[in-house]
């Protein structure tokens, strides 16, 4: 459920007409409901309730400063994938205590900025990263709260891209070894091992992969602690999808999975941390555009939009789907026609939809993609020299720029030119 509906017939973000935004900001741009982020926030923090638990934002989803502090006020730790995250979560507030720093190349240079501002703990992906981090730390004075991943060779019947479950994916330590690695993890001086981390992938609309991990996260757990490991909490990662095509029947709710983790895990009186990402974001945001054209093809018609591929990739790159409607309703029993859904961009890649029914269009109608607050903005460039493009957060009636659209000098002028070119 989100805060983007028509009322009287017009689109709006809470209680503010996109199209206002639209002329306030020009198009194309992302906007996102804070209620709709607090929703999902609080439906997670719920859904755990009864157990020591800590819902940490995987901010890689949607990092804007705006975002990470309406989380972070309503009590949402952070897992964080760089030390450029890193640093965004500490500006936006969010103290070291609820940071997890998750991510398969940590650097010596990012460990050491997370222990120096304080982390909640390390997720550690390797034998090589444990050497290292007990090393900093030891150097440091210090010593370095971890889990360690497992990868539990599961199928998360995901796409390609975003399963990270499989042995033969580059994440964690096959669970197979993780007693001969918990024991190396123990030996070295700048590490107290207290937990277990596993991540299976993204985007998962099936609950029976994530209790199929949990489930030899529990039997670890038992392996472990007879081993002597005092293993204490329990990282289960994020992953929970969410339904981008409204048509197809709907993903698991937050509710069902708390269940489900209370099911399996309940009985080892672990502290739990969960690490969603787009199940709080991504149906927190739109991205509207504008058509410039409506081009008629051979036995097709283009809209052309001046939102593209650089400013959303996800169709693009994953093939994804998104919910693309109009900002102001079509009315009751309007015809739809077929129409490939184009950006401006020299790819052919860069076309979000193919054969789209829409209500009929021209150019200077505006559109919204819908679910598009997750791995969108981030995941942006200035592909084509094309500069990034704005984000808006609404409260209410009231709405703000939280990144404005750079000017194109701005742009430019982050080159240099050598004095001898
Ligand atoms: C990406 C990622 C997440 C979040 O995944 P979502 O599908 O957005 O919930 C959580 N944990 C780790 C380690 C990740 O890499």
């Amino acid at each position: 459920m989100d805060h983007f509906l028509y009322k009287n017939g017009v689109l709006h973000a809470e209680d503010v007409p996109v199209a206002d935004i639209a002329a306030a900001v020009g198009t194309p741009f992302y906007v996102y409901s804070t209620a709709t982020l607090l929703r999902h926030f609080r439906l997670f923090d719920e859904a755990l309730d009864g157990m020591d638990h800590l819902v940490c934002y995987a901010m890689k989803a949607a990092s804007n400063q705006a975002i990470l502090k309406t989380l972070g006020d309503a009590g949402a730790g952070m897992d964080v994938v760089s030390g450029g995250e890193y640093r965004r979560a500490r500006a936006a507030g969010i103290p070291g205590d609820r940071i997890v720093f998750s991510g398969v190349g940590k650097t010596a240079d990012e460990i050491r900025t997370a222990l120096e501002g304080g982390i909640r703990q390390f997720n550690v992906e390797s034998e090589p990263e444990m050497e290292v981090l007990s090393a900093v730390a030891t150097s440091m004075g210090k010593v370095a709260p971890i889990t360690i991943r497992v990868n539990p060779d599961v199928d998360a019947k995901t796409h390609a891209k975003i399963a990270t479950g499989k042995s033969e994916n580059k994440f964690g330590i096959p669970i197979a070894r993780a007693r001969a690695v918990y024991a190396h993890a123990a030996s070295l001086p700048g590490l107290d091992v207290i937990g277990i981390d596993v991540h299976i992938g993204s985007q998962l609309t099936d609950l029976a992969p994530f209790e199929a991990a949990y489930q030899k996260v529990a039997d670890l757990t038992e392996q472990l602690r007879a081993d002597g490991h005092n293993i204490r909490r329990l990282d289960l990662g994020g992953g929970l999808g969410i339904p981008y095509e409204r048509t197809n029947a709907a993903p698991p709710l937050p509710t069902d999975y708390g269940a489900m983790v209370k099911r399996t895990l309940g009985h080892l009186d672990c502290e739990i941390e969960i690490e969603p990402g787009r199940l709080i974001a991504g149906n927190a945001g739109l991205m509207v555009s504008k058509v410039i054209y409506v081009k008629s093809g051979e036995g097709r018609d283009f809209l052309i939009l001046d939102g593209a591929m650089n400013d959303l990739i996800r169709p693009a790159m994953y093939d994804a789907y998104h919910d693309i409607i109009p900002l102001n309703e079509p009315a009751p029993g309007t015809e739809q026609q077929p129409y490939d859904i184009v950006g401006p961009v020299c790819e052919s890649g860069d076309t979000f939809a193919k054969q789209r029914m829409m209500p009929p269009l021209a150019a200077d109608d505006l559109v919204a993609f819908r679910s598009a607050g997750a791995y969108g903005a981030v995941m942006s460039s200035e592909y084509n020299s094309r500069p990034l493009i704005p984000e808006v957060l609404v409260k209410g009636d009231q709405f703000a720029v939280i990144r404005r659209r750079p000017s194109f000098e701005e742009m430019i002028n982050r080159d240099t030119i050598p004095e001898w070119v």
